[in-house]
């Protein structure tokens, strides 16, 4: 998506070679018109999947997917990191590794809100090594629902997510791929 690496070209920050920051719109404050854009590409791209619920882990996920549940009129339901004691719910759950915190999380989704009934679009704001993907499809397999896509907002292809997911058979559709963050330069995949 051309809007989305103009955004990372102007407001992306590069603290080292492998991580990028977009506080400015995705990750800190939110452009909302830019997710209006990266909903209505999610929704062009998945246009053929009877999408009955989308899905995504808290919190930058959220976002795009609020805009893009509003245009499919479906629900989203987010992941909960580290559920409190006020989630007594009975849940699905995995833990995961955090690449930008170094350190595992829990995941959990009530059961409320997910079953075999479901044809769920997964959605997240990046995938750099596909822990965060690979445990929110470990949750929907869990819970019988149809995984019928995977969209990423933002891939760093020189990591080994997308190669983790494909493995599993799942296809990955990114809006926009970094090929390198090396010396601070941003270089998209071509
Ligand atoms: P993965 O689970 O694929 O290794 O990492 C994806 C998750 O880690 C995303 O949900 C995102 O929150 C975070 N993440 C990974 N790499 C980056 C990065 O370069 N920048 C930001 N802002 N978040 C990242």
């Amino acid at each position: 998506m051309k809007l989305l690496e103009e955004y990372i070209r102007t407001y992306g920050e590069v603290p080292n070679d492998d991580v990028l920051k977009v506080d400015a719109f995705l990750n800190h404050q939110i452009d909302t018109r830019l997710m209006m854009q990266l909903a209505e590409d999610f929704k062009e791209h998945f246009k053929d999947q009877k999408i009955t619920k989308i899905v995504t882990i808290e919190t930058s996920g959220i976002a795009p997917c609020v805009f893009l549940g509003y245009l499919l009129h479906v629900p989203v339901v987010y992941m909960k990191k580290n559920p409190s004691k006020i989630m007594t719910d009975d849940c699905y759950h995995t833990n995961i590794h955090s690449f930008t915190k170094d350190r595992d999380y829990e995941i959990v989704i009530s059961k409320k809100y997910i079953s075999s009934e479901d044809n769920v679009l997964f959605i997240d704001d990046f995938m750099a090594n596909g822990e965060a993907c690979l445990g929110a499809i470990r949750v929907l397999k869990e819970a019988q629902a149809t995984i019928c896509g995977i969209g990423i907002v933002i891939e760093k292809a020189f990591q080994s997510g997308r190669k983790q997911v494909q493995a599993l058979g799942y296809d990955v559709y990114a809006q926009a791929r970094i090929a390198s963050l090396k010396n601070g330069t941003i270089v998209f995949v071509e």
